[in-house]
């Protein structure tokens, strides 16, 4: 079977789902997106769906993606006007601390330049806020962001597909790429089990699997895919006002808990530092599901919300978890990698998400879009997330690791 489309889309998450939306509303009339499993199943099923103004705690991010932010939180609220259910909620983050080390890193929140909206709350507000979810304990305060919204993003997933489709683009699931057709420094197409595609435009948006694709061709981007996982408790109660909480410094070995409202229960997780986070490093070829991952991380994040419990009383009255596990890919920088594929022209990638790509992702697909068809994009140029930007210095996974778990954000956060 041979096919032909004007651009092929491999990878059915949230960023290729995202480029291939905006291709279709930029204009181009046969756009293919290409899935190995079905779509939203592997990382962007995972996310927790918290869509906000990350510029805030991440030091290395600029106007570049605080546009992409505003367009994310937009993008969300545009579907659910135009009737698809994506659960989309803008009840605020709020970054509460909860030792002496991690409101000192609040500090740096407050009327931040990138968002003067976000700004400090004592203990007593932070009970307003979460409805008395999290109790005025001696010692706790936050930063509260009004912008942040959440989504859920299994019905993320099913609304973009739905869209696309209305647009009357393509979308293929269970039929993996299983190479990129290259001719010379050109792109032509790619393979799949079921016979070629060729297009002299393909967008690269296979999440964790990016780089086996790209490892024929002799080129690495500089990811590092670390497992995480959402955990979903039963119906405990939570008010759905409850805004998007990420809780720092609830113990000493787990940095972050990030906590929501989901059906009347908690939707929470957190970072995870011990195993199985790094067992993906060194792979030649990753797993395609993430269900059997060893459920230690989760575990960790259990033993934190249990310290938490003495200010979050719902953390100890909980009987009943569901787990998804997944893994978001990143970079030395905490910058995305969103552009062209050096070497290769015609071929594209959006990589690199750094655990946001639900937020940034209908911004990176929009700007690469705009790229695509137009050479530029008024929401964002792609300079800052140029995929060649450590000029060669990292060449495989486990020297990202290295310089992610060193410079890690979230352990300098807190
Ligand atoms: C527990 C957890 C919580 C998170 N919370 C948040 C959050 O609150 N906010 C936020 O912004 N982000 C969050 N994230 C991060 C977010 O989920 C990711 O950044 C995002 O989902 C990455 O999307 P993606 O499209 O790049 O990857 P994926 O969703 O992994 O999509 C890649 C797709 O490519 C397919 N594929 C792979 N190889 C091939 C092939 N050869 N042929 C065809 N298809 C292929 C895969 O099957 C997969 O469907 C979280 C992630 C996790 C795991």
């Amino acid at each position: 079977m041979s096919d032909h489309a004007d651009v092929v889309v491999v990878g059915g998450g949230v960023q290729g789902a995202a480029v291939a939306l905006h291709l279709l509303e930029a204009g181009v009339r046969d756009v293919l997106l290409l899935e190995r499993d079905e779509p939203f199943e592997a990382t962007s099923g995972a996310g927790a769906g918290f869509v906000g103004i990350w510029a805030v705690a991440f030091p290395t991010f600029g106007k570049e993606e605080v546009a992409v932010e505003h367009y994310g939180i937009n993008f969300y609220r545009r579907l659910q006007e135009q009737g698809y259910d994506v659960d989309f909620a803008q009840n605020g983050f709020l970054f509460v601390g909860a030792n002496e080390e991690s409101l000192l890193g609040l500090r740096g929140m407050d009327r931040h330049p990138l968002d003067p909206d976000t700004h400090l709350v004592d203990g007593k507000r932070v009970e307003e806020l979460t409805d008395g979810v999290i109790l005025a304990d001696e010692g706790i305060a936050g930063a509260y962001q009004p912008a942040g919204a959440h989504v859920y993003t299994k019905k993320v997933g099913a609304a973009m597909i739905a869209r696309i489709s209305a647009l009357g683009g393509r979308i293929e699931p269970r039929r993996p790429v299983t190479g990129l057709r290259v001719r010379g420094e050109r792109i032509v197409g790619v393979e799949t089990t079921t016979g070629a595609v060729s297009s002299d435009s393909v967008v690269l948006s296979a999440g964790a699997w990016n780089n086996e694709l790209l490892r024929p061709h002799g080129a690495f981007l500089p990811f590092v895919p670390l497992l995480t996982s959402r955990i979903i408790t039963e119906p405990l109660g939570v008010p759905p006002s409850l805004p998007a909480v990420l809780l720092f410094g609830a113990t000493s070995d787990a940095p972050v808990l990030w906590i929501r409202q989901h059906e009347g229960g908690l939707l929470w997780g957190g970072v995870y530092m011990n195993h199985p986070r790094d067992t993906l490093l060194g792979l030649d070829k990753l797993p395609t599901r993430f269900d059997e991952t060893p459920i230690d991380g989760v575990l960790e994040c259990q033993r934190a919300a249990a310290g938490a419990s003495r200010f979050m009383p719902a953390f100890g009255r909980y009987r009943s978890m569901t787990l998804k596990h997944g893994a978001p890919c990143y970079t030395p920088d905490s910058r995305a990698l969103v552009g062209s594929v050096p070497g290769i022209e015609g071929l594209y990638a959006i990589a690199g998400d750094n655990e946001g790509g639900i937020t940034h992702g209908p911004g990176f697909g929009k700007a690469l879009a705009d790229h695509l068809v137009h050479g530029f994009s008024e929401l964002t140029h792609l300079d800052a997330w140029q995929l060649d930007r450590f000029d060669g210095q990292y060449t495989t996974d486990v020297e990202v690791a290295a310089a992610v778990n060193a410079d890690s954000v979230v352990q300098q956060e807190t």
